[in-house]
């Protein structure tokens, strides 16, 4: 059974009203657990209004969502629930840090959960751990922490809950080439140790290249593409008449991902050609 489901999905923005916008238009998308999805489109092509329908933020305007099979509407007062297992990494998520210290933030999400308090505290210390944040900077405040930090401490916060599915929407945008590729490899490297589903929104073809098992592509509204990602990249004409331009770099690391080359190799040879 996947994990995720969508079926007939779509949702219009302003319905009646001269605004109305068609903005994920009849999305028909299967996910298999363990699945890693990158999730590519132009800009309004519609994969912000998808992801925020997988974790209940927005409800569909008609067809469903499933969840492990389950409409995730079917109950509306439980919809609070999948919104712990479809975890959320919004854009800027260092926006929403907000707690006197680092720790206390990235404890805020599984402090939600009704965990007791040394289960909050475990998972908090895992989650930072994960993301390369060492224990001394738990104890200082969120606004002492450079950019790249805050933004791990806030994907620490979203991993902490654990959530089966982690939606993870542009994490590397603004930051340095350096910080975005130690930030890809721990997303890569929690993926392989916890094994859960990972939906990675991204502009950066390379991003998407280095980490996804296959790639969704939106154009207006449409999934256009859903596909192996060497295959996704292989189309790079018809991809260019969506506005997606894919480098020829970034075809040949897909190529080598399929084939089984780890991805710091293939990180490895993207910086020798820099
Ligand atoms: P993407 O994430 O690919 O940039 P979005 O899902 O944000 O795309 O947007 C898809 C379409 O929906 C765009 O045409 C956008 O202008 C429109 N849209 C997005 N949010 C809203 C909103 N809150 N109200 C009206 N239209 C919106």
């Amino acid at each position: 059974m996947p994990i995720i489901e969508t079926k007939n999905l779509t949702y219009t923005y302003g319905e009646g009203t001269p605004f109305r916008k068609t903005a994920v238009d009849d999305a028909n998308v299967s996910i298999e657990q363990g699945e890693f999805i990158g999730v590519i489109g132009h800009t309004g092509s519609g994969k912000s209004t998808f992801i925020q329908q997988l974790n209940g933020l927005l409800r569909p305007t008609s067809g469903t969502v499933l969840l492990n099979g389950k409409d995730i509407w079917a109950e509306p007062k439980k919809i609070r629930s999948v919104r712990f297992q479809v975890g959320m990494v919004f854009q800027y998520p260092e926006h929403q840090l907000f707690e006197e210290t680092v720790l206390k933030d990235i404890s805020f999400g599984p402090g939600n959960m009704g965990l007791d308090k040394d289960e909050i505290l475990k998972r908090a210390r895992w989650a930072a751990d994960f993301v390369g944040l060492s224990d001394e900077l738990l104890e200082k405040s969120p606004f002492e922490l450079s950019g790249g930090e805050k933004r791990r401490a806030a994907i620490a916060g979203v991993i902490a809950m654990d959530p089966e599915v982690l939606i993870l929407d542009e994490p590397t945008a603004g930051l340095d080439p350096r910080g975005r590729d130690v930030l890809l490899s721990q997303i890569v490297s929690y993926h392989e140790v916890r094994h859960n589903t990972i939906l990675l929104v991204s502009h950066s073809m390379e991003d998407i290249a280095r980490t996804a098992d296959r790639v969704l592509v939106m154009n207006s509204g449409k999934v256009a593409m859903f596909d192996k990602t060497e295959k996704v990249f292989a189309r790079d004409a018809e991809l260019e008449t969506m506005g997606l331009r894919v480098p020829q770099i970034t075809k040949i690391m897909a190529v080598l991902k399929a084939k089984g080359y780890p991805v710091t190799t293939v990180l490895t040879i993207e910086q020798a050609l820099r």
